[in-house]
């Protein structure tokens, strides 16, 4: 940037449509919907300018409706790895001297047109590829992402205005240069906005990308891709590629080139890779930026003196909502004896009145689960469950995966605060609760802070301000996203940036500049204007 000090587009968050019958919106998703199912695509790897068909492909299919293929991907070999490589450290020479506001002309016109002609094929393919109701695809693959595109350009000019003092006769200047090498980006299933933002911040900070999405997000991925494309992001730039995970991991990973690590996903995996880079640390040319945003075990503990319907309404939604597939999802909960009836009941009648089906069906408030290991393994707790003296399930318990991977909303009571689904991370419609007695409740807030390895998101429920403040105090560590009288589940980019600290991830909190931030390696430039000539300082005589 030469001639000007441009000002970018203050963001505001995207509206979120309603898709009320009658609505546009709702028709022009439906008919897209019908389009993708009765069509067939195949999706081939992004690398450079080339759209590589390895003529390995696997079928895409439907959570929802898993024997109904809507198009095949193509498995990358590992030579293709090394090509996605190379296209990014080639693309790098131009991208990483580009100036910043065409950067971001590219990533806000992608806004525009998700904003506008993509949204209703972005929210299709979310429902198509991950089984979400129209309306968690809109908050998600619409708006969220949309946000971060808007709200990431502004962070990144707040970035670069960030500059030292000088002195007299000297001037002091930073510039934010991108990593030198290339950024991977590993994304997760369950969020479309996350999958686009991961490669897309990185890139937006002038790094080139090498994106793999998971093999259960491919077809959504496939239209952030085409959207990429349009709103003119050079060739090479972001490199996608999908297959055996590890293979891949590896050969990124034993690049010397390797400069960074954008991961979402589940925090035995970001382990894992973890240890991969430590092993080839000595082989790096600079060292690499971790970050990850991993797992959770989300709580609510409500006080006895909490208002029982909102902590009922938070448990329904913050607990089954996307099938409790949100990494903030609330899974455990903690209700004093008092009032825990009332709260149970309360749950009980909205989890009876929910209707349980294919999102193709508006009236669904719920679908199906992503996979079958997903579907088995929650199968395979809720029998346990079924079993076990100290639980007992009070709503749901059944499941079917004739179909689709359909779990019911199911509620465990039980007495060992230690229970397995207190503890373990499983990721959809399950949700146990623990009854403390009303005068344990300082005694219970130590248990929730120790009983899971994550920090992720959590949420207490009361009308006294002396038990919030001792909550807060309490649980200053148990969350990186702490609620106050709020479901733990809804982060909003520009008002809630979102991250988890213990094994819940790096806590880079995305959708902030924190995050951007990972993606520069700042360069110091001191300018003297009259330069000494005589190394003797005055005091020496
Ligand atoms: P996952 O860990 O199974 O997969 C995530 C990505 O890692 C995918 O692209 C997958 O192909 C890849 N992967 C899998 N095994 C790998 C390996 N051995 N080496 C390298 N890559 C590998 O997670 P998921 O099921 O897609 O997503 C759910 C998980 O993500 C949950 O644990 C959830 O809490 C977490 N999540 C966290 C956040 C957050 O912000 N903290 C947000 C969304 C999801």
């Amino acid at each position: 940037m030469g001639k000007g000090f441009f000002n970018v587009p203050e963001p505001t968050n995207e509206p979120v449509k309603s898709y009320a019958p009658g609505t546009p919106e709702r028709e022009a998703v439906t008919q897209q919907y019908n389009t993708y199912y009765n069509s067939s695509v195949d999706v081939p790897l992004y690398i450079g300018k080339d759209e590589v068909k390895t003529g390995n492909t696997r079928n895409m299919t439907l959570p929802h409706d898993h024997q109904h293929v809507v198009g095949t991907y193509h498995l990358a070999e590992k030579k293709h790895i090394d090509t996605a490589i190379s296209s990014a450290l080639e693309a790098r020479v131009q991208w990483s001297q580009m100036p910043w506001e065409q950067r971001a002309a590219i990533f806000l016109r992608a806004a525009d047109l998700i904003a506008g002609p993509y949204r209703a094929k972005i929210n299709a393919a979310t429902m198509i590829a991950q089984s979400k109701t129209v309306h968690q695809a809109e908050i998600d693959a619409a708006c969220e992402l949309i946000d971060f595109l808007r709200f990431n350009v502004k962070f990144m000019t707040d970035i670069y205005k960030e500059q030292p003092a000088s002195s007299s006769g000297v001037w002091n200047r930073v510039e934010y240069r991108p990593l030198e090498g290339f950024i991977y980006a590993i994304t997760p299933f369950n969020f479309t906005a996350i999958a686009a933002n991961l490669p897309a911040s990185a890139a937006l900070m002038g790094n080139t990308v090498v994106w793999k999405p998971s093999d259960h997000q491919i077809f959504s991925a496939k239209v952030i891709v085409d959207i990429f494309k349009e709103a003119g992001v050079p060739d090479g730039v972001i490199n996608v590629v999908y297959g055996d995970p590890i293979m891949i991991t590896d050969t990124v990973l034993a690049s010397p080139d390797f400069s960074g690590i954008h991961f979402t996903g589940s925090t035995y995996v970001f382990k894992e890779i973890w240890k991969k880079i430590g092993e080839n640390i000595h082989n790096y040319k600079t060292y690499p930026k971790i970050v990850g945003e991993t797992g959770g075990k989300d709580f609510i503990i409500a006080h006895p003196t909490s208002n029982t319907k909102q902590v009922a309404t938070a448990i329904t939604r913050g607990g089954f909502e996307f099938q409790g597939q949100k990494c903030s999802a609330a899974s455990r909960i903690y209700l004093p004896k008092s009032t825990a009836t009332e709260i149970i009941n309360h749950v009980k009648e909205d989890v009876a009145s929910f209707k349980m089906g294919s999102p193709a069906d508006l009236s669904n408030f719920i679908t199906a689960v992503i996979h079958e290991g997903s579907f088995d393994k929650l199968a395979s707790y809720i029998d346990q469950a079924k079993k076990d003296s100290d639980a007992e399930i009070v709503a749901g318990g059944n499941y079917d995966k004739s179909k689709g991977y359909f779990i019911e909303p199911t509620v465990i009571v039980t007495t060992n605060p230690n229970y397995a689904t207190m503890e373990t991370e499983l990721f959809g419609p399950v949700v146990t609760i623990y009854i403390y007695d009303d005068k344990d409740w300082s005694k219970t807030l130590k248990l929730v802070d120790a009983t899971s390895e994550y920090a992720l998101t959590g949420a207490v429920f009361s009308e006294c301000r002396y038990a919030l403040e001792e909550a807060n105090k309490a649980l200053q560590n148990s969350a990186g996203n702490f609620y106050i009288n709020d479901k733990p589940s809804g982060a909003v980019v520009g008002q809630q940036p979102f991250g988890g600290a213990r094994a819940s991830g790096t806590n880079d909190k995305a959708g902030s500049a924190q995050n951007l931030l990972r993606w520069v390696s700042p360069r110091l430039i001191k300018e003297t204007f009259v330069t000494p000539v005589d190394y003797r300082y005055p005091f020496l005589g």
